[in-house]
């Protein structure tokens, strides 16, 4: 009679937390490495979120929260919705979480079971698939490819389609490569949607902000208003606003979703903190110039790191249009040995030793479903990135 529940089973380790622990022992050692592996703005909170949390302690916002967020939140958010992405949510269509992975979380939850298939773009964040795995669904990949962009054509989404599909993931602005979708992306997306009737799709729009090069974000449910019954809507303070550690995400999407997952949050943690849900509203009704101004410090980080790894002979770097992350190729460095004597046979092999070698922290493309590619963030300071890239030159400068 084992102890651990089957499901357990299926709990892999993601590569994202592996390196990290590999990067954590280097420094125990005493080195200086220089991680940028982790998805988080390195900005602090904006302060007026900062007193709004403040105020609302004092105020004896300091009891159970309702389920599904506080009445001043989900208002907040439904303005949000209406102001940035032209979608109307009632206050019943709208839900907080710990974090949007929690709503992807409950989302699942709810809905998926083994024969159940997600079609998930490749390359991809880790926890779609893993959480997909938890509940015995099957991911089934859909190929986003650095030609297009890395964005997911309408004939890739058609092929992975079957009668037991239950869910699309849709990430853009995305996580890894930084590929974005336009108006005309999405509508060509809506269009193989509309054929397949049981496909619900989860929009995660968590980097919407993060957008360059003039483009705008569109929501796939205003691109597609008659779709709007089978979608959710995800998104989150986390990276728009610097508060990763506020833990607060957020979902709109039609009624009987909402309900079934505000039953399994109310089962699993009562709610989000009080606190950190009316931090989210300051920030959410705050001065839409704060994530312009961090915007416009990425947007020239990015720059930086793209025009500095092109400039690595052995590399290639499309230019991301968003997030915070850039996905260089690395296949003219497969099959080499770096000056440490390691041969390099996967972008794994790369990572590990320019973590052993340079003390730089990053994760691989395979870690993400796509390699031999690297995924690095910009969301950490010039200084740190400039000298990154000037030992990842080193690396592949030693190859032979
Ligand atoms: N979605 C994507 C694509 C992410 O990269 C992340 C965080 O890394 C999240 C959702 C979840 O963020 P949070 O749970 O902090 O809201």
């Amino acid at each position: 009679h084992p102890l651990f529940a089957q499901r357990m089973d299926r709990l892999g380790v993601p590569a994202t937390i592996a390196m990290a622990q590999r990067a954590r022992t280097l420094r125990a050692q005493g080195e200086k490495v220089l991680s940028l592996a982790l998805g988080e703005p390195d900005f602090a909170t904006p302060a007026a979120v900062i007193e709004a949390a403040h105020r609302a302690a004092l105020d004896g916002q300091t009891k159970y929260p309702p389920v599904d967020g506080t009445p001043a939140l989900k208002a907040a958010i439904a303005r949000k919705f209406a102001r940035e992405n032209a979608l109307e949510y009632a206050p019943a269509e709208i839900m907080v979480s710990n974090g949007g992975k929690q709503v992807i979380f409950n989302a699942f939850m709810a809905t998926v079971q083994p024969g159940d298939e997600v079609v998930i773009p490749r390359p991809y964040w880790v926890s779609y698939p893993l959480i997909v795995q938890i509940f015995g669904g099957t991911p089934v990949y859909a190929d986003c490819h650095e030609a297009d962009g890395f964005r997911l054509t309408a004939a890739a989404l058609e092929a992975a389609i079957t009668p037991r599909t239950k869910w699309l993931v849709l990430n853009f602005p995305n996580n890894p490569t930084g590929g974005t979708m336009g108006r005309a992306d999405l509508e060509a997306i809506a269009e193989v949607l509309r054929r397949h009737p049981h496909v619900h799709v989860l929009s995660d729009e968590i980097y919407e902000h993060l957008i360059y090069d003039g483009q705008r974000h569109v929501s796939l449910a205003a691109v597609a208003p008659d779709l709007k019954g089978r979608i959710l809507t995800l998104n989150g303070v986390s990276k728009a606003y610097a508060m990763t550690g506020w833990r607060v995400g957020y979902v709109g999407g039609p009624v009987p979703l909402i309900r079934a997952m505000t039953a399994i949050q109310g089962s699993a943690t009562s709610g989000i903190c009080s606190i950190s849900q009316a931090a989210a509203a300051a920030a959410l009704d705050g001065p839409p110039d704060i994530i312009a101004q961090m915007c416009a410090v990425y947007d020239r980080r990015r720059k930086l790191v793209v025009s500095t790894l092109r400039n690595i002979p052995g590399l290639t770097c499309a230019m991301p249009h968003g997030a915070f992350y850039a996905y260089p190729g690395i296949a003219a460095c497969m099959g080499r040995t770096t000056a440490g004597g390691q041969f390099l046979k996967t972008d794994e092999d790369f990572a590990i030793a320019l973590l052993n070698e340079q003390h730089v922290a990053l994760v691989h493309g395979s870690a993400f479903g796509q390699g031999p590619y690297l995924r690095l963030s910009y969301a950490t300071s010039d200084d740190i990135l400039t000298e990154a890239c000037a030992r990842i030159a080193r690396l592949v400068d030693g190859l032979t």
